[in-house]
């Protein structure tokens, strides 16, 4: 009888802890020019995507991160109509934004063509939006994409990997600025911001440098629970160039007039998610 040794996938937080669990099977593995990229058959959280090595989404907690990172601004947005993601090579976060049918333009920028090849293949639950003709997929830099534009866009989702090579630009002061020209006037910015638990140094990065781009009293992150993520509790940060706050701005008519069926997102966690405990609240400063 054959003998398979088991095989355990670990994500290292730190030099001494991590998340580990079980692999059924290995799918796909191949390097492009920016990243390895691996597609894993897991028992307790279907199909899972690592970008070297880190986790990018698992089948099972997607929806919570995509949901938040979506539903979250384009529902605070006062009609908005015209909606730039960068990154989100996956297709998760086009697949929320995509719900939004009232929108007149949705275009996405993603540098790495084999991340978005892979998830079409791979994990279609994600991948398959971005064969939709309303998206307008554009394989390039987002950091060259944002310059000198002004006035295009009412959202823009940073939906990137953590601030090394590609990404690193993705959460300097610079690029939010070029963010702040190409939103139009009521805009709103939102970047995955990693989280505050383990090191919150990438967080107040992000947090920081959009501070000195939108100013003081215009950026705050909010929070949602995604158990595959370092710590469990995830942040994204937000600017807006409006004078309401993200919160108080929720558009009940539009959202009950979509009726979408989300897994995560709702009105009260629109307003919810802003709520921080004390050493977050300390942290921002
Ligand atoms: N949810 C995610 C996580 O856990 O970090 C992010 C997922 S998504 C796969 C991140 C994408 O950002 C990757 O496909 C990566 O290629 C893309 N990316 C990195 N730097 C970029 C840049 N400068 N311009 C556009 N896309 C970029």
């Amino acid at each position: 009888m054959a003998f398979f040794p088991e095989f355990w996938f670990t994500e290292k937080y730190s030099g001494t802890c991590g998340f580990t669990f079980k692999v059924k099977q290995v799918l796909y593995t191949d390097k492009s020019e920016l990243q390895r990229i691996d597609i894993l058959e897991t028992f307790d959280f279907g199909r899972v995507m690592l970008l070297d090595g880190l986790i990018m989404f698992t089948e099972r907690d997607e929806f919570v991160y995509h949901e938040m990172i979506s539903h979250l601004p384009l529902f605070a947005a006062e009609e908005p109509k015209d909606v730039l993601i960068i990154g989100g090579g996956d297709g998760g976060t086009a697949r929320e934004v995509l719900k939004h049918e009232y929108l007149n333009s949705i275009t996405q920028v993603e540098i790495d063509k084999l991340v978005v090849e892979t998830s079409k293949k791979y994990t279609p639950f994600v991948g398959e939006s971005l064969a939709n003709p309303k998206l307008n997929l554009i394989i390039g830099d987002g950091i060259e994409f944002v310059k000198d534009k002004k006035s295009l866009y009412d959202i823009v989702i940073v939906d990137s990997t953590d601030p090394f090579g590609a990404a690193e630009g993705l959460f300097n002061v610079e690029f939010y600025s070029n963010v702040r020209e190409i939103l139009k006037d009521n805009g709103i910015v939102v970047a995955q911001a990693e989280n505050y638990y383990y090191d919150k140094r990438w967080m107040m990065r992000s947090v920081n440098n959009m501070r000195k781009a939108f100013g003081e009293d215009k950026v705050t992150i909010y929070q949602a629970s995604i158990p595959t993520y370092p710590s469990g509790t995830w942040a994204f940060s937000i600017a807006w160039k409006g004078d309401t706050h993200p919160k108080d701005s929720f558009d009940k008519e539009r959202f009950e007039k979509l009726n979408l069926k989300l897994k995560y997102y709702n009105p009260e966690i629109h307003k919810a998610a802003f709520v921080l405990p004390n050493y977050a609240r300390e942290i921002l400063g």
